[in-house]
């Protein structure tokens, strides 16, 4: 009961997000079904015994045409982490990438990389995160189809990505995740090695896509100050590429999940 309580409060708080960004006229065409808030995947039934959780990744301050403010890292030794409640299953996980959808800034092979150092990176903390290639697909929204997917979609204006958790409650084991990008936005894949951009004008998609894996390892959001230069912080920025390396709490966060 709580949970569901909790899955109501995040389509509250998206679409009041969508009111107060929004032009009137935006607003108007999502209600036309223009765009994925009207397919919820939370909205979707499911077999009994599996449960889904949203994570909405977003500026800290959403500001209309302005991605979100990068700060250098200060300390990302703070060892907060905070955890979701399921597990990858012990032989890993497959994933496939939606190529068509891939912004032409980006390209398809360059996003497959990028993605994959995504996940060499929690691999990298902790070996029993095992993640797979698994080729692509033509999966086009998040939902419970049996394919892990990658991909890029028009999602409402505050939000960077979005990662949809499904999972056995008996268990805790992952039954699905997807993850979704908002192609509303600019996206680069920056080859600068430092934390922020000096032209914050793309999110990177290494960064974001670093942060996202996270909750399918089993991770949760942290929200405080003090967490603002680990991975898992709950908040993005335009030209950020410090989320592309975990901190100290994020590597603890994934060794305490089994597997
Ligand atoms: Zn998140």
């Amino acid at each position: 009961m709580m949970m569901k309580l909790r899955y109501r409060l995040v389509g509250l708080c998206c679409a009041a997000g969508i009111l107060l960004v929004g032009p009137f006229s935006f607003a108007q065409s999502q209600r036309r079904g223009a765009v994925s808030i009207e397919e919820d995947p939370l909205e979707d039934r499911l077999p009994p015994g599996i449960k889904v959780r949203a994570f909405i990744h977003r500026p800290r301050v959403v500001e209309p045409n302005h991605l979100g403010t990068c700060t250098a890292t200060t300390d990302a030794t703070v060892t907060d982490y905070g955890l979701a409640g399921w597990h990858l299953p012990s032989v890993g996980i497959i994933w496939k990438l939606n190529e068509s959808s891939v912004p032409a800034s980006v390209g398809s092979s360059a996003a497959r990389a990028a993605v994959t150092s995504a996940f060499d990176t929690w691999s990298a903390a902790d070996p029993q995160k095992i993640f797979v290639d698994g080729g692509s697909t033509t999966v086009k929204a998040a939902k419970f189809d049996g394919t892990n997917a990658i991909l890029w979609k028009r999602l409402s204006p505050s939000t960077i990505g979005v990662t949809y958790v499904w999972y056995y409650t008996a268990t805790g084991e992952v039954a699905e995740v997807d993850t979704a990008f908002n192609s509303r936005y600019p996206w680069a894949i920056f080859s600068s090695s430092g934390e922020c951009q000096s032209t914050p004008d793309a999110y990177d998609v290494q960064d974001i896509a670093t942060h996202e894996f996270g909750h399918w390892v089993g991770l949760d959001d942290l929200y405080s100050d003090a967490d603002k230069d680990l991975t898992m912080y709950g908040f993005g920025a335009g030209g950020e590429l410090k989320k592309r390396t975990l901190g100290t709490g994020d590597a603890d966060g994934a060794n305490a999940v089994a597997p």
